[in-house]
């Protein structure tokens, strides 16, 4: 019985194994079901203002182009500073300075020898002055605006130390020329480059180019800079753990929160999620990392993990101690080689039932049985033979009684069972059964013949249950006397 009880626990166990897996299975869905929401919230968000910033940058640059377009339509406009350009052999320049901003101009050629075309440019241009300001006063971050003409000038704000005092044409070979100018962009719109390197030195920048057109004629291009550090760090606000990637129609990563080759082409894997911004222009792309998702979940789900398992184990102790429980009570109340009730619960047992009797006045009787000569048996084939008897005679007892009778192993080799609802007649008709079937036993490797003695009463109303032993018991010693083997009644 004590490998049946372990079997058990052993069930038990496997059981609240089984539920640890699947509490664990509903938690982490639960807690990825979260993730993944605040995920998309979070991306979307970042969405949303990488699309403000870029909108923000795209109307500053249409409001350049307001000014300058009107400016080239007016005749004979006139700005003031126009009169003090200086001239230093084929370049002229002009330094501005408006509330702190320096804006420059500087071109290559002779002023008198420039055509009326190119003086009504440079005029509209000069006014550009208080928006170059107002642009970069406006904490976006921006680290040039400039407007680049065909024809060889450029204003540039904040100014620098090389474009102070020259027009260098190397600039016609950048991306924000080369992919702005008409030629490369025929519908004339608005685009943004791919990284590339400042020639000022700022480091990396992408360019928000709008070509300039009066009367069907290209003028120049108006631009804004962006710089990587900028769209980096707008990566890398919030806590997302998969990498994010800014890239552009062509998959050129533009930013990220994860350090990437310049220009170089996103490739995705499986669990990516991207969502399209700047009218489609720009994608902003989320990779998922897999193992710091998993660990991330873990992390936000420990304490339901560890409430689990505390739970399961409480539940797990719970089973032991009533299953320990139910060991101590079989230890009190069961004889160890038979099962069969012992005497002290036998006692317990038997007053209960009989009280039951009183009040009903139900028939009760009794047998107490003894084996015949069983000293000689244990002498004979040894104590193991012995106790294998009793556990026959205690299976034979147990086969014939009904659920309400009461069985105990009384004593060594003596047994008592109480029937209920049974009378002194039916009581003799069982024991003469039960006598019978026992003389039947036959116990291996040995030729024993086994029999019994067994006194058979009817319970008296109000008796004791010692008085009511007392009987069979002395009913048992006359059969004993009478010559074993039998049965006496009365
Ligand atoms: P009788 O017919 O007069 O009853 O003769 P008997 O030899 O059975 O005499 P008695 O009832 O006095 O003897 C009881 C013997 O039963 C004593 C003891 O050796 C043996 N016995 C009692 N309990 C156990 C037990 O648990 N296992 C074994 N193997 N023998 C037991
Ligand atoms: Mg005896
Ligand atoms: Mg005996």
């Amino acid at each position: 019985s004590n490998l049946k009880n372990i079997f058990k626990l052993y069930n038990i166990f496997i059981l609240l194994l089984i539920l640890f897996f699947l509490g664990l299975n509903y938690i982490y869905q639960k807690e990825e079901n979260n993730f993944n929401n605040n995920k998309l919230q979070k991306l979307t968000n970042k969405a949303k203002y990488i699309n403000e910033y870029f909108s923000i940058n795209k109307a500053f640059i249409y409001s350049l182009k307001d000014v300058l377009s009107n400016n080239l339509q007016i005749n004979e406009l006139n700005h003031p500073a126009y009169n003090e350009i200086k001239e230093e052999n084929t370049t002229y320049n002009i330094l501005c300075v408006l509330d702190g901003i320096e804006s420059s101009l500087s071109g290559i050629g002779k002023l008198d020898e420039i055509d009326l075309d190119t003086v009504a440019e440079l005029h509209s241009v000069l006014y550009l002055k208080p928006l170059f300001k107002t642009i970069l006063n406006s904490k976006h971050n921006i680290q040039w605006v400039y407007y680049t003409s065909a024809k060889k000038f450029l204003y540039l704000a904040p100014t620098n130390k090389i474009f102070k005092k020259e027009f260098l044409t190397n600039i016609y070979k950048k991306e924000f020329w080369t992919e702005a100018i008409p030629s490369n962009n025929p519908g004339i719109e608005l685009i943004l480059t791919k990284l590339y390197d400042d020639a000022a030195g700022k480091g990396y920048l992408t360019t928000l180019s709008l070509p300039i057109m009066n009367n069907e004629k290209f003028m120049g291009v108006l631009s804004i800079d962006i710089g990587l550090k900028t769209l980096n760090s707008m990566m890398e606000k919030d806590d997302l753990v998969g990498s994010i990637y800014l890239v552009n129609q062509d998959n050129e990563i533009l930013a990220s929160n994860k350090e990437f080759e310049i220009n170089s082409v996103l490739k995705r894997g499986n669990s990516t999620f991207e969502l399209s911004i700047f009218d489609d222009t720009i994608k902003l792309v989320y990779i998922e990392n897999i193992e710091e998702k998993i660990i991330t979940i873990l992390k936000t789900s420990i304490f339901q993990i560890l409430l689990l398992i505390f739970i399961l184990f409480i539940i797990y102790m719970l089973c032991y101690l009533l299953i320990l429980n139910k060991k101590v009570e079989n230890l009190a109340n069961k004889d160890s080689l038979t099962s069969l009730l012992n005497r002290r619960a036998m006692r317990i047992e038997s007053k209960k039932l009989l009280s039951i009797a009183n009040r009903y006045n139900h028939f009760t009787s009794l047998l107490l049985l003894d084996i015949d000569f069983f000293k000689d048996v244990n002498d004979t084939y040894g104590h193991h033979i012995g106790d294998l008897t009793i556990k026959e005679i205690a299976k034979i007892l147990s086969r014939n009684s009904r659920e309400s009778d009461l069985i105990s192993r009384y004593g060594g080799e003596e047994f008592l069972i109480i029937l209920s609802n049974s009378n002194k007649e039916s009581a003799y008709t069982l024991a003469e059964r039960i006598r019978k079937e026992i003389s039947l036993i036959s116990i291996e490797n040995t030729d024993l013949k086994i029999t019994v003695s067994i006194g058979c009463t009817e319970y008296k109303k109000k008796e004791s249950l010692d008085s009511f032993i007392k009987r069979a018991d002395l009913l048992l010693y006359k059969a004993k006397d009478q010559g074993r083997n039998q049965t006496v009644k009365a």
